[in-house]
């Protein structure tokens, strides 16, 4: 059955979020080449960046202005979004898994009563039936989910699929919309945005993470993962041990109750390597690990095992960088 999908744009530092661009990669598989892949940014004020999501895989590109929609707010971007999808009418929407794309999905899917799934790790289709596949239970089942509704939600977790090479052959159309939000229906208001270190640098996004684990011993260890981070342009993550210690923000779990990363490299210090975290690092290229017991089982998947003292080893590799930077 010919399906159409509208993903719902999500933008980093005026750029799409690789989340919104994976979530097209599963668009575009959804459609089958059938239907139609719609990509939707709210407050979009950039003009290339319709050439970039085309490139991607969207068919449609259609861009929403608007007074309120400049910053993110739930309540304009959820009354926006309801009305484009009404024009749109999409079988399937699709949003990446973060704090603000769960919030407008759940509030959008509710508003068009349809059905909503979040998080989703996997799709399967069998028959005419499409299945979602999400965690359920702290990730210790994988549930698998139909949708009862014409309409369904749904929102992607970070590096869970694989996003395109974007062709720059690709051609589609650009819609430009204008939507001014009612300011009845505005509950709150945006007054000011203070972004923290840890929403900043978005660790799903992010090329290099340095892991700390139960092993770094204390938070005043940690500090000094933060320092390793800095020298290489990364982000510093958690097992949870080290989240729920406070060492590390909570944002930052890697894990299946926690964040999926996908870096080019992936530093783990003190990791045992326990399932629920591995499936956290799956998508990572390359994997170093520090531990001082040779069997623990992250060296299983590690391609650089280091069994060392994790505070001894990092300080190594601190002064080691720094020797070469100021070369
Ligand atoms: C339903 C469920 C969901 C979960 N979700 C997640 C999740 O999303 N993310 C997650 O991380 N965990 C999750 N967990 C917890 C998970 O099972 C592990 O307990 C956790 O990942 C272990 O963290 P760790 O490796 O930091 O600690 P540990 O398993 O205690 O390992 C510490 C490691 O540090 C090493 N070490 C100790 N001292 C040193 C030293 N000085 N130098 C070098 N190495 C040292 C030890 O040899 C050991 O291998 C979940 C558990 C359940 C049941």
């Amino acid at each position: 059955m010919k399906k159409d999908v509208c993903v719902c744009v999500q933008l980093v530092n005026h750029a799409p979020s690789n989340v919104s661009l994976e979530a097209l990669a599963l668009a575009a598989k959804l459609t089958d080449g059938e239907g139609k892949v719609s990509a939707l940014v709210l407050g979009a004020e950039e003009a290339d960046l319709a050439s970039t999501l085309i490139a991607y895989g969207a068919d449609r590109v259609v861009l929403v202005k608007g007074g309120r929609l400049a910053e993110f707010s739930a309540d304009a971007y959820v009354q926006a979004l309801h009305a484009v999808l009404g024009e749109l009418s999409p079988q399937i929407v699709l949003l990446g898994s973060t704090g603000e794309g769960k919030e407008l999905a759940a509030r959008a899917a509710e508003m068009s009563c349809a059905d909503y799934v979040s998080d989703v790790i996997d799709v399967a289709v069998e028959g005419e039936n499409l299945y979602w596949k999400r965690f359920a239970y702290s990730g210790s089942v994988i549930q698998k989910e139909t949708a009862q509704t014409a309409c369904v939600f749904a929102t992607v977790r970070p590096n869970a699929f694989k996003k395109c090479e974007p062709d720059a052959a690709r051609t589609g159309e650009t819609l430009v919309k204008e939507y001014q939000a009612e300011d009845q229906a505005l509950k709150t208001q945006v007054l000011e945005m203070i972004t923290t270190m840890s929403e900043d640098a978005k660790i799903e996004e992010a090329d290099i993470v340095v892991c700390a684990g139960r092993g770094m011993g204390s938070e005043e260890d940690c500090k000094a993962l933060q320092e390793l981070a800095d020298l290489l342009g990364g982000v510093v993550g958690g097992t949870r041990p080290a989240v729920e210690a406070g060492w590390v923000a909570r944002n930052n779990l890697i894990g299946q109750s926690g964040k999926s990363v996908a870096p080019r490299i992936y530093i783990a210090f003190g990791v045992s390597g326990a399932v629920q975290h591995l499936a956290g690092i799956s998508g990572a290229d390359y994997i170093v690990a520090v531990n001082r017991d040779e069997d623990a089982a992250i060296f299983n998947v590690a391609n650089v095992g280091i069994v060392a003292d994790a505070k001894q080893a990092l300080t190594v590799m601190i002064d080691e960088i720094k020797r070469m930077q100021s070369k």
